[in-house]
């Protein structure tokens, strides 16, 4: 879909969602806005249903690949990286999408999410980011900011918010940004720039819980408290060889997010680098090949798999 005919927001009644969200998502949830969202951005970058995975951990988030037309996997809490990045490798012809919450991302799944950016596979994370864990009733997750009271925990958040994208750009994520989940059109543009990139990339999305964060997390609040990066921010690498530009890019972007505060948080591409130095790249230069394009049998369906090797080491 081009981008120019998405609505800049669109109103979550119960009226505009399917029978599926309705059943899923409570009404409201900003859930609906990003399923919305992705559903454009796998038309707008032009992705093959076939060759799309989306895969999700556990959370109110995590219920999302079973409302896209594409493979889907709902898996462990906090392990949806380590699935995501195992279906990358075996099979590169996939693009391969993550979809899960703040709680499963930034907390249970905390050392995947680190991990990750030492790797730079290619895949595409966007985390549904509501501050709670909503589905087990709203206890306070790693981003809830410090002195904020939820209706899931009896007094304000006594513990301080993790900056996931400060985290991300230092451990080398190389596709960095924010969006919110009310406002679809901004969301899409930046999954496809996301799906487009070649790397590890991450959409941290400000997600709408009017059930258990309703107060810090309405449409309303969001559009009084994001605001777009200014027209003549540029977190875009142009030359991936220039360290010095990385590390210039990587700083102005660091510097924005110390700077933000809740009441005031931009919404855009933070930071943008197409680093040669992939997963893949890595294994390519091993001269290890992923194991789904290679073919195991010829033409007459006899098997062309030689386990000599295998049987070799393994006998005693
Ligand atoms: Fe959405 Fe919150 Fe309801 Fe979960 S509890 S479906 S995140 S509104």
């Amino acid at each position: 879909m081009p981008t120019d005919q998405i609505p800049e927001t669109k109103t979550l009644t119960p009226a505009s969602l399917t029978s599926n969200e309705l059943n899923d998502w409570c009404p409201g949830c900003g859930d609906s806005g990003i399923v919305m969202a992705v559903k454009n951005a796998i038309a707008g970058a032009g992705l093959d249903p076939h060759k799309t995975v989306i895969v999700s951990g556990i959370g109110c988030s995590s219920k999302l690949p079973h409302l896209v037309n594409v493979n889907g996997i709902h898996t462990l809490h906090g392990r949806a990286i380590p699935f995501a990045e195992g279906i990358k490798l075996a099979n590169p012809e996939l693009t391969v999408i993550i979809d899960s919450g703040d709680g499963d991302t930034y907390g249970i799944g905390a050392g995947h999410f680190v991990s990750a950016g030492r790797r730079n596979v290619d895949i595409k994370l966007f985390v549904h980011d509501n501050g709670v864990y909503a589905l087990t009733k709203g206890q306070a997750s790693p981003t809830l900011p410090e002195e904020t009271k939820v209706k899931g925990i009896p007094e304000p958040n006594i513990n301080g918010a993790l900056s996931p994208l400060s985290i991300a750009i230092l451990a080398g994520y190389t596709f960095v940004a924010r969006t919110q989940s009310y406002n679809v059109k901004e969301q899409t543009e930046i999954m496809i720039r996301a799906i487009k990139h070649k790397g590890l990339a991450i959409v941290d999305i400000l997600q709408g819980c009017p059930t258990y964060n309703p107060e810090f997390t309405s449409a309303t609040w969001f559009s009084q408290h994001t605001v777009q990066l200014p027209k003549d921010y540029d977190g875009s690498v142009k030359d991936p060889t220039n360290k010095e530009e990385v590390y210039q890019k990587k700083i102005n972007a660091l510097k924005l997010l110390m700077e933000e505060t809740p009441e005031k948080m931009n919404t855009g591409v933070l930071f943008e680098f197409e680093d040669p130095d992939t997963f893949e790249s890595r294994l390519i230069k091993r001269n290890i090949k992923p194991p789904i394009p290679q073919s195991i049998a010829d033409e007459n369906g006899k098997s062309n798999v030689d386990l000599k090797g295998v049987i070799d080491e393994l006998s005693i």
